[in-house]
């Protein structure tokens, strides 16, 4: 692989040279487009290119990590990551022995895998391709995004220049950002920790340092269970304004047959109820609440295109956080952590707003604004550690390429912060609200188009619709590349 991709890049950097499709991003999301593409055999051999600084394909910020403490959040026989095959991902856990090496992952009957295996797996599957030089990755960062002459050239780190027909946008999950209240006093501050995905963030913490952590999603309990499994045994605080934890996966084997919703809700109050009238009736035939959120993710991208602005906009305000602990839930694993942790004391749970931040030559100090109440109370603890999630609100402004085509206007923010903006083909929207051809937007940025898109099974739905898009583009003529590029 490592042949392949060296051969070409020195090629590609000292060439002008047309290729087909270029994807910015190989996350799951980028990878798995591109595995697609090259598996419709649409192109021809180095006609799909993928920038993606990792050393690996399809592994992206979820899944690139040796840390055998992180694990999916998701059982592995509902991963669906490959399109046709559902249960390629288990059967392949199971066949390459990885269930021996990892006897943890199996819990009442389903399994729950590393997420560095799930890495491993997709690199299986990617490697291939890049073999056959049916993709070829260009390990480096992508600067720069242009529109020239109809078509686009693109810009790596290493110097690699490329026009393409066609660009999709993967860039994924951006950093977390840090609140403005610590943004003066904190940002540099040795032991507060903007990035806990960032390599060796926790090497200086002690044992027996108490920690607050910001955040308690699964990015939170991802840093609790990091923590102690490197044998951290001080106390830990999880802080965030609802209090509130992503729930635990139900045990057992369950499915919800058909469409869940008959008629989508107009409203966000709307939609409340029709699922709580929906975990009633499953509830009373003896199923679990979370077969309702599992089958919801079906529909999902058609409630949210069937709610209004103003229901989206009120959605995001007053439910998101509800849905999301019910809809992202924690793996068993993890549930028994937090079951232990509380019980000896050393974890709590406090829910409260960070008013002020400052620091003493021993502790970080803050002022916590207190729900429900809201009377200001104080907590100190050795480390501060920044785990809210991806930035998504911002996702433009962390890549230089996407702010150049900002400022161009050929991408605007999605107007609910969650992404890109795109229409429903995945066509960036120009500041003029005009589709831009050409320019398509993957996985999670795409969310405030469709709702319902983090996590594998729909962004391999939305890859294959991807790909059928191109597919389209290609026989309706775009093979005067060539001769544009020569008279450039
Ligand atoms: C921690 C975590 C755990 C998750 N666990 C699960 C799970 O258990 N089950 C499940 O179904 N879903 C899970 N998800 C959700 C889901 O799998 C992700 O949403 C998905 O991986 C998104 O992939 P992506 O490629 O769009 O983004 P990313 O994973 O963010 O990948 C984007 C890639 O783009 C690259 N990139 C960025 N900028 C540039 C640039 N300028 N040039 C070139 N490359 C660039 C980055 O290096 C990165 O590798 C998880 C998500 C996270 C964050």
């Amino acid at each position: 692989m490592l042949k392949t991709t060296q051969l070409s890049q020195e090629r590609f950097s000292s060439l002008s040279t047309v290729s087909r499709v270029v994807i910015v991003g190989g996350g799951f999301s980028g990878a798995t487009i591109g595995r697609l593409l090259a598996l419709s055999r649409l192109f021809r051999r180095e006609e799909m290119v993928i920038f993606e600084p990792r050393s690996r394909l399809g592994a992206g910020v979820a899944y690139d990590t040796n840390d055998p403490s992180l694990r999916l959040n998701v059982a592995a026989h509902r991963m669906r990551a490959i399109p046709g095959d559902p249960q390629r991902f288990a059967r392949w856990f199971c066949e390459t022995g990885r269930s021996g090496r990892d006897p943890e992952a199996g819990t009442k009957g389903a399994i729950y895998a590393r997420r560095g295996d799930f890495a491993d797996f997709m690199d299986n599957e990617m490697r291939p391709l890049l073999e056959s030089g049916d993709i070829l990755h260009m390990c480096e960062r992508v600067t720069s995004i242009r529109r020239q002459n109809g078509c686009w050239r693109i810009e790596g780190t290493a110097g690699t220049i490329l026009h393409a027909d066609i660009v999709v946008v993967a860039t994924g999950h951006p950093p977390p950002r840090t609140p403005a209240q610590f943004a003066s006093g904190l940002q540099c501050h040795p032991r507060f920790i903007s990035n806990p995905s960032s390599p060796c963030a926790f090497q200086k913490i002690q044992q027996s340092d108490n920690i607050i952590v910001i955040g308690a999603g699964l990015t939170a309990l991802d840093v609790l269970a990091t923590l102690r499994a490197c044998g951290h045994g001080g106390e830990i605080t999880l802080l965030s304004r609802s209090g509130l934890l992503p729930r635990p996966q139900a045990t057992g084997s369950f499915a919800l047959d058909g469409d869940l919703l008959k008629c989508f809700p107009k409203t966000a109050l709307g939609l409340l109820q029709q699922v709580r009238s929906a975990i009633d009736e499953v509830t009373e035939k003896g199923l679990p609440w979370q077969s309702v959120f599992d089958a919801l993710r079906h529909q999902g991208q058609a409630i949210w295109q069937a709610l209004p602005p103003e229901g989206q906009r009120r959605f995001l305000r007053h439910l998101c956080r509800w849905f999301e602990i019910h809809r992202f839930r924690m793996p068993p694993q993890i549930k028994e952590l937090v079951v232990r942790e509380t019980a000896t004391g050393r974890l709590h749970i406090r829910a409260g707003r960070i008013v002020s931040a400052a620091y003493d030559s021993q502790h970080i100090l803050i002022d916590i604004a207190t729900a429900p109440h809201r009377s200001i109370e104080q907590a100190r603890a050795q480390w501060l550690i920044l785990a809210t999630g991806p930035d998504h609100e911002n996702a433009i402004g962390h890549e230089a390429c996407l702010l150049d085509l900002e400022r161009v206007g050929l991408i605007t923010k999605d107007p609910h912060g969650l992404g890109i903006k795109c229409d429903r083909e995945n066509r960036a929207v120009a500041r003029d609200g005009t589709p831009v051809e050409g320019l398509l937007i993957a996985g999670p940025l795409a969310r405030g188009t469709f709702g319902e898109l983090t996590s594998v099974p729909e962004i391999v739905d939305q890859a294959e619709k991807i790909v059928e898009r191109i597919r389209q583009m290609h026989f309706t003529g775009t093979r005067r590349m060539a001769m544009r590029i020569d008279a450039e």
